[in-house]
Order: structure tokens, then C-alpha cells, then sequence
């Protein structure tokens, strides 16, 4: 495992691509999230476990803003 700061590696483009943005506070999905909830079909990934709890509180109203 490389850390390119310049460039793309296809591999991780990949591995971002289809992932859901953290509904919560709006940061784009990352591979370092850990926190993440099932809603219907699909895994919500989060930032933090603040994201997760308040994803768990209102999952209609953050779903909606994902277009789930
Ligand atoms: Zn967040």
C-alpha cells in the first residue's frame, strides 16, 4: 500500500464508486469510515459514530437526501 497524493489509483476509484456520501454532515464517502448503517438495501457509511447516531435517529429524512 502506496499513498499517492497526486494521481488516482483505478483500484481505489473502484472501491469509492456506488459508495453513499456520509448523509449526515455531507463528507464524500471514504475507505477509512468504519461507522456505517443498513437502511433497506442499502449501507450508509458515516464519519463517526455522531453521523451513525443521528443517521439511527431520522433515517427517512437522511435516506431521502441520498435518494434511497
Ligand atoms: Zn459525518
Amino acid at each position: 500500500m502506496t499513498s499517492a497524493p497526486s494521481g488516482q489509483a483505478p483500484a481505489e476509484n473502484a472501491a469509492l464508486a456506488g459508495k453513499l456520501p456520509d448523509p449526515v454532515c455531507g463528507m464524500p464517502y471514504d475507505t477509512m469510515y468504519h461507522e456505517f448503517s443498513v437502511y433497506q438495501n442499502d449501507t450508509v457509511y458515516f464519519c463517526s459514530p455522531t453521523c451513525k447516531r443521528v443517521f439511527d435517529k431520522n433515517p427517512e429524512k437522511y435516506a431521502k437526501s441520498l435518494g434511497l
